[in-house]
Order: structure tokens, then sequence, then C-alpha cells
């Protein structure tokens, strides 16, 4: 059965309810669902028809491919003036002697490493610090792309903008004008959080807010830029909560059209202060990503990172809505490991990607940051290629 006759089978099911079978219809008229009808897919949607759902528009979109991208972090600094409750990795100015600080040398001796690799992105991320200001980053993205001119930098979130911006006396517009001049490319999609004040006052309240957030991605959006958007789920959030978080993302990229890829990212407890709030299972990691891939309609990709969820579920992802595994990585990041996830040495070859790719019957692209394909890996062979591949599709999806 193909992901159309799944669709068309669970809605003739007599059993399924009404409720249900309007969004599984409205799914295969591609219509968009209601925030009402949102939040009943996370109260009533059980996980193999959100599958069956989200596997239909994820094949609809892009058949069988998953992307991933051959990237490095740098990470400038992990002492941050902020105190988000669920952060594991910064260390608060006072404590600054545990945390690192680089310097522009510092930052592209990281880019020289890489001078004969052949990665496409440079992905910039980490705390907020008074002297990485306006000019450190400037001279940094300026240097970066004398050095290396076809590397593209995807660098820093709106937290960061809003703090530098504010010190520098510029409007968002202003700031990203002068530094998309300096080398900026795009934007990743980190800081976003959940938006609701009801929640981000209780676990980010000293960042900057939803509407800053959105506004300095409008106004990456009107300079031509790209830029993802995340949310993180899994704490102290309601359903619903998530549901307000993604409409918001929705209604911007009605009006700009400038997000590529929306990424949810799963809350960990390791050594933050949320620690006595326990993870969600990787069933409703799947159903969160389900939900996403359905709710966020006018959104091209959903990525799981692989180094946050583990590879395992990352394969069972691509059943549920998810095309997009992020990136080979090194262990140039500390973001992941700190945080608890499962891969405490975050690396895999493009092999490895490629062959975890493969395994659940899907088709690896390796992509630059705007999708553009790189290589097609369908029909590649590495030389050590085993000679028979497991192969074996997920039976997740049958209603
Ligand atoms: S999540 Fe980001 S802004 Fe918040 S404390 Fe951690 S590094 Fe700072």
């Amino acid at each position: 059965m193909n992901a159309t006759d799944k669709l068309n089978f669970l809605i003739s099911d007599k059993n399924l309810a009404a409720e249900l079978r309007n969004i599984a219809e409205k799914v295969l008229r591609e219509e968009r669902i209601t925030f009402e009808e949102g939040v009943l897919l996370y109260e009533k949607g059980e996980l193999g028809y959100l599958g069956v759902l989200a596997n239909y528009i994820r094949e609809k979109r892009h058949g069988d491919r998953t992307f991933f991208n051959r990237n490095f972090h740098i990470e400038p600094t992990n002492v941050c003036v902020y105190d988000c409750k669920f952060c594991s990795y910064s260390r608060l100015i006072k404590q600054r002697a545990e945390g690192w600080e680089m310097d522009v040398d510092g930052m592209m001796d990281i880019v020289k490493k890489y001078d004969h690799e052949p990665v496409t992105e440079v992905h910039i991320t980490g705390g907020v610090v008074p002297k990485q200001n306006l000019e450190f980053y400037a001279d940094f993205f300026r240097r970066c792309k004398a050095h290396r001119p076809e590397l593209h930098i995807k660098g820093l979130t709106p937290v960061e903008y809003y703090y530098i911006f504010k010190k520098a006396k510029l409007s968002h517009y202003e700031g990203l004008k002068y530094l998309q001049s300096c080398g900026l490319d795009s934007m990743p999609g980190g800081g976003a959080e959940i938006f609701h004040p009801e929640i981000r006052e209780q676990i980010a309240h000293d960042k900057c807010t939803a509407e800053q957030w959105l506004d300095i991605h409008e106004q990456a959006h009107r300079l031509g830029m790209h830029t993802n958007a995340t949310m993180l789920y899994g704490h102290i959030e309601q359903f619903w909560h998530r549901v307000d978080h993604m409409e918001r993302l929705r209604q911007l990229q009605d009006k700009t059209g400038g997000f590529q890829t929306f990424i949810p990212l799963k809350f960990r407890n390791k050594e933050n202060q949320m620690s006595h709030i326990p993870e969600v299972s990787v069933v409703e990691d799947l159903r969160n990503y389900a939900i996403a891939r359905i709710y966020m309609d006018n959104f091209d990709h959903i990525k799981a990172y692989w180094a946050m969820i583990s590879r395992d579920t990352a394969q069972l992802s691509l059943a549920f809505g998810v095309d997009d595994i992020d990136g080979t990585l090194d262990d140039t990041t500390k973001i992941y490991s700190m945080a608890g996830a499962e891969e405490q040495k975050p690396g895999m070859t493009t092999q490895e990607v490629v062959e975890l790719i493969k395994n659940v019957g899907r088709h690896p692209i390796e992509r630059d940051t705007l999708y553009n394909v790189v290589t097609d890996y369908q029909d590649y062979i590495f030389d050590n290629s085993p000679q028979k591949k497991s192969y074996y599709a997920l039976p997740v999806v049958n209603p």
C-alpha cells in the first residue's frame, strides 16, 4: 500500500472518530487544519493515525528523499548573560572561568581546520557575552568569507542579535543588513523555545520575547535571507502552547515565505534548573513530529537532529513527517551532549548517514543550506559498502 492508499484506508475505517476523520480528509484535500484541530491531534491522535497523515504529506512533498548536510559548528562561547532554566550548556557570567570564550582568531582556526573537507556550511551559535558584539561578528564574517567565499555562514539567533543590535543602537533591519554585507548568509532557528508568555516567562524570562524573535526573522526574510525555526517541547508547556507556537510561525511564514525548516527540539533534563521534570517518551517525540508536519503546511521541511534524539529515533522519525536529519557533525558541538543527549560524541561519517537513511528505505540526498542537491546518494557505492544492505519498511503506518 502506498501512502495515499493508507490514508484512504484510514478514512474508510468506521471506528475512526468523526473529528479525526475530518482532519484526515482535510489532509487528503491539502487543506489547512485549524488551531483547535491542532490541539485535538495532540489530545486524541494516536501514533499510527498521525503517522499515516504525516507520512502522506511527507511523501507528497518529498517522496522518499531525505536530506542531510555536511557542516561544522562554531560555538564562540558558552558563557551567557541570560539564565534560561532549561539550559545545560551555558555558564553564567559569574561562573565564566568554567566556560570558554573564543576570539576571532580562534574561530578562524576552526574554519581553517576544514579547509580540505567538503563541508558547505558553518553553523554558529552559543551564549551571549558583551565583548562578542556587532564588530566582533562583522570581523569574523568578513574574514571567514575572505578565506572561503563559498562556505555558507548560518549564524546566530535572535537571542544574540537582539542583544547585539540593542547595544549597537541599530534596528533589527539595520543590524542584519550590516552583517549581511559582511558575509552573513542565513539564520538558524534557535532561541524560539515556547513563544507564549505564560511559559516563556517561566523558562526564559530575560531573553528576547516572542515578538522580538519573530521580528528579527521577518527582517531577515525582508533582506532575502532564509531562516529556520525551532520549538522546545516536552517540559512545562501544555499541548495548546505548542499549537500557539506553531500558529505564530505559520502566520509569519504566510507573510514572508522565508522559513525553510521547522525543527522540534526535545527538552532534555540533564544538569539544568528543570532537571526535576521528566523527559517525554519516544512515542511523544514521534507524535510531535507528525503533528508538526500536519500543522506546518507552509513549511517545506521538518527536521530531526539525530544527535539530540539518537540515530534510532531519527530513523523512526522519517516515517512521521521528518525529511531532514541535519548534518554529519563532529566533535565541534557540545550543545547536544551537555544537554544530556544520547549521543555524547556526536559524529557520523557521510557513509554512516547515508546508510542510516537507506536502512529504513529512504533516499539520501546531501543538500546545501538552501536545499540545493549537492550529491544524490541513492545509487552511490562507497568503496567499503557492505555487500547486502539490511532493508525493511517501517511497520507503523497500517491503521
Ligand atoms: S539557552 Fe541560550 S540564551 Fe539561554 S542561557 Fe543558554 S546559551 Fe544563554
